[in-house]
């Protein structure tokens, strides 16, 4: 099946008399008739549903479609993108261990690996991505355990080289973690390029209508843990809390998500909840055919504001002239986001005011949903980053991140119109 055929019908297909559409299991817990049999699901010897703080139907029937989309070998969903990066990252990182990462990564995920994760003893280094192959290459150190990045970046809309970065961490023996957020699978699939793990806030255009909080985390199944057993003795060394259990052995290929789903989700929590799955899962059906009215309305507003006197600067990778364009045709080459970036002449304060103006085009701390929404990271999403972060993460002071929704973009046109006559 074609990605856009695997929207509608992949993770869940109805046998004779059930029901179309995905249901929803809203239940905490699962029967067994026998003691013995619930013994079996607890110490990992069958597969089976016993309680949603691990897993639940509904849930893995839509992991699995995003799966089939990334084309990986297994996924779980959790309770939202920052979780799923943790999971993602934790899974396989501990006390003494070092990241690599963007440093244009999203605000949150800055601070989840600069602040969070640093008290945890795990630490990192944020790079220039665009630095070339050798200089990357200096970042690495002997406790290096994995490598992080966006496809597209949010806010900053620059576009990872993941070729690059799959070379380099695996020349290192780490995997590559790819956020493939901003492009979703319909644009670019990060494991066809090397990547090793896929994460995803669903919250943004695969929910796509702004209704429920949520991540995912695909695996490829590709990263060998075994051959670099000594650097993740958490998939490779036997796990007492599961009589000995050694996860890239029992599991193979799904060895980092049963990890991640019976040992993480277990102790930490942080599930989707079967509600939000559900209304995941209708967004994923009309999900290729929205992508590309994002793209078309993102790439003609993006064309409309460089024209205007009043734009200062226009970041949007489709556009010809955009620094990214090159690797925006190599990895994005039907369209990227509905995500573009600008500021507007006159700094911060001028951009605030065009803001307000604006009528059709709401503030708000959403992106990448049906309806047009845009925001100023300097003084929202990154407002706890110094100046010095700032220009280190690309954002600049008067960015303003615009997320173009589905409507008639000559409607968003003529709110924009109406709001640089005012300024
Ligand atoms: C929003 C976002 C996140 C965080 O996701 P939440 O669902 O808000 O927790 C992570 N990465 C990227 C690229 C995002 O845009």
């Amino acid at each position: 099946m074609k990605n856009e055929t695997k929207c509608l019908h992949s993770g869940y297909s109805p046998k004779n008399g059930e029901p179309r559409q995905l249901p929803i299991y809203q239940s905490t817990t699962w029967k067994y008739a026998t003691s013995d049999e619930m013994g079996k699901l607890f110490d990992l010897e069958a597969s089976g549903y016993f309680y949603t703080r691990l897993q639940n139907p509904t849930n893995d029937c839509v992991a699995a479609k995003i799966a089939e989309l990334e084309g990986g070998v297994a996924g779980m969903l959790t309770s939202s993108g920052q979780a799923a990066n943790f999971f993602a990252l934790f899974n396989i990182c501990e006390t003494g261990s070092h990241i690599i990462a963007s440093s244009a990564i999203y605000g949150g995920t800055y601070n989840l690996l600069g602040t969070t994760m640093k008290k945890m003893g795990i630490d990192c280094t944020f790079v220039d991505q665009d630095l070339p192959e050798e200089e990357l290459a200096k970042f690495f150190k002997p406790n290096t355990r994995a490598v992080f990045g966006e496809t597209i970046t949010n806010p900053t809309v620059s576009v990872l080289d993941i070729e690059k970065f799959a070379r380099l961490a695996h020349s290192h023996g780490v995997p590559l973690i790819v956020d493939n957020t901003f492009a979703t699978p319909i644009n670019c699939q990060p494991i066809k390029w090397g990547a090793d793990i896929v994460t995803h806030s669903t919250t943004k255009y695969m929910d796509g209508h702004a209704t429920g909080v949520g991540g995912a985390i695909i695996d490829s199944g590709n990263f060998d843990w075994m051959a670099n057993a000594d650097k993740y003795p958490g998939l490779t060394t036997p796990d007492e809390s599961y009589h000995g259990i050694v996860y890239a052995e029992k599991f193979g290929k799904l060895g980092y998500i049963t990890k991640a789903t019976s040992q993480l989700m277990r102790d930490l929590g942080s599930i989707q909840s079967p509600q939000n799955a559900f209304y995941l899962s209708n967004g994923l059906e009309s999900l290729h055919i929205r992508m590309e009215r994002h793209c078309f309305n993102a790439l003609t507003i993006a064309k409309f504001l460089s024209e205007n006197e009043k734009v200062a600067w226009v970041d949007y990778p489709d556009l010809e002239d955009n620094k990214y364009n090159a690797l925006a045709k190599k990895y994005l080459p039907n369209g990227s986001c509905g995500v573009l970036a600008f500021g507007i002449k006159g700094g911060r304060d001028k951009s605030i005011e065009f803001m307000d103006s604006l009528k059709l085009c709401i503030i708000a701390t959403h992106v990448a949903d049906a309806k047009t929404c845009l925001l100023h990271p300097a003084s929202h999403t990154h407002r706890q980053m110094t100046e010095e972060q700032l220009i280190e993460a690309g954002v600049a002071p008067d960015l303003i991140r615009l997320s173009v929704g589905l409507e008639n973009v000559d409607d968003l046109i003529d709110d924009l119109k109406q709001a640089f006559e005012k300024i």
